[in-house]
């Protein structure tokens, strides 16, 4: 059975043509960059050639562009790096409470180092009010860190907006921008940003391979101490397989984008629109028309997410839900609670994420499958109002993290 992959949010196959670029520098390309040597050489070049392709991707200067682990180093790189090097001129950070925990988590740490951070509220559609932001600086702010895009709702912040004000206010502007990328043209300089994270896996690259953009003249200390790489900003010998992944990903990214998000968009909208048509109270999670192309998170009133996630899984789709594992108990999504869905709603979201390997056949045999699903589910819910079926199993829900 061929499964259908509907969790592109959560990470994306490697595509072929990445795949084939990197292949060469696990073998005959094997040199140390930070070798003189014609083996070290040529490496190197394979990723100043990557550096520029990223560079292109958006629109900044190469030297701009620091190659780390992932998208959890980069936002930490960001919001650490920068709190150590302008701890003198204050100690208040704004963010919001939809954050990814990579800068969630690093905000609360911050905290316990004596930082002081606001969490910027999120309305219905989980999305912020620039009011809001405006009224929160203050003299001892010295960093704005909002993300792009949410990982979870597809919701957009106005991010070349929020720029603006950071700039006004001369404040430091990070953003996690790592669900925009491939999805929404990342432009350094219109968007108004200082910082701007990347990871490869979420753009058909390679894992354990990001991207911090840091501006010009941005202060920032390191938090890897080692070597000369990465201009001093990221010492390490590079992990260039993936820096040469990462480059590859953002030159497809780039040339298919347009195409490929009216596509998704198209699919995704037939898959809205064919769930709503079929099932009752189904609610979408996210804005209505700022959110990404590819996603599409939904509840469906009176059922658990994940007992849907495992019917679903059953019959080989790949979804995920607004419930997160911790320590055995399931927690409904800090995201949806902070849209202020009851927790009853939120534990009923699925989040459909859309990719290159979506087709229209995939979005019908969903529509098919999940109706029953849903009846199913709904029948055994004594909040739906209907007796107990004793002839239905009843699916419990499972930790799947
Ligand atoms: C996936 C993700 C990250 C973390 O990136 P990794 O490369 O997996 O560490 C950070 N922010 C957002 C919004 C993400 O979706």
């Amino acid at each position: 059975m061929k499964g259908i992959y509907m969790d592109n949010n959560a990470t994306t196959p490697v595509h072929p043509e990445v795949m084939e670029a990197m292949l060469p520098f696990f073998s005959e390309h094997f040199g140390n960059p930070s070798s003189i040597h014609w083996a070290g050489r040529e490496v190197k070049k394979g990723i100043e050639t990557a550096r520029e392709s990223v560079a292109s991707f958006l629109n900044c200067d190469p030297k701009e562009i620091i190659f780390t682990a992932g998208g959890s180093e980069s936002d930490n790189l960001a919001i650490k790096g920068v709190c150590e090097a302008l701890k003198d001129k204050g100690n208040h950070i704004i963010t919001t409470r939809v954050e990814h925990p990579a800068v969630l988590h690093t905000c609360e740490y911050m905290e316990k180092q004596g930082f002081q951070v606001t969490y910027l509220p999120v309305d219905m559609d989980g999305m912020i009010n620039l009011e809001d932001l405006k009224n929160a600086i203050t003299d001892k702010t010295i960093l704005i860190t909002i993300m792009f895009a949410n990982n979870e709702t597809g919701t957009i912040f106005p991010i070349s907006e929020i720029g603006k004000i950071a700039k006004e206010r001369k404040i430091t502007f990070h953003t996690d921008a790592v669900q925009a990328a491939g999805k929404i043209l990342l432009d350094v300089n219109a968007l108004n940003v200082d910082l701007l994270t990347i990871s490869a896996h979420k753009l058909y690259g390679p894992k354990g391979v990001g991207v911090l953009y840091v501006r010009k003249g941005a202060k920032m200390k390191p938090m890897i101490h080692g070597g000369g790489q990465e201009r001093n900003r990221r010492a390490g010998t590079e992990n260039v397989t993936g820096i040469v992944g990462m480059g590859k990903a953002c030159e497809i990214a780039m040339r298919d984008m347009d195409a490929e998000g009216e596509r998704l968009l198209r699919l995704r909208e037939r898959l809205h629109k064919g769930l709503t048509q079929k099932i009752e109270h189904v609610k979408l999670n996210g804005h209505p028309s700022m959110r990404l192309n590819n996603t599409l998170n939904v509840s469906f009133e009176y059922v658990e997410g994940e007992s849907l996630l495992l019917n679903l899984d059953m019959d080989g789709v790949a979804a995920s839900s607004g419930s997160a594992c911790s320590s055995g108990s399931l927690e409904p999504s800090h995201v949806l609670t902070a849209m202020g869905l009851p927790h009853e709603v939120a534990h009923g979201s699925v989040r459909f994420s859309l990719g290159r390997s979506n087709t229209e056949a995939d979005i019908d045999k969903i529509i098919e499958i999940m109706p029953p699903v849903v009846a199913r589910l709904r029948a055994m819910s004594p909040l739906y109002g209907k007796s107990l079926n004793p002839s239905v199993e009843r699916t419990t829900a499972v930790c799947q993290h």
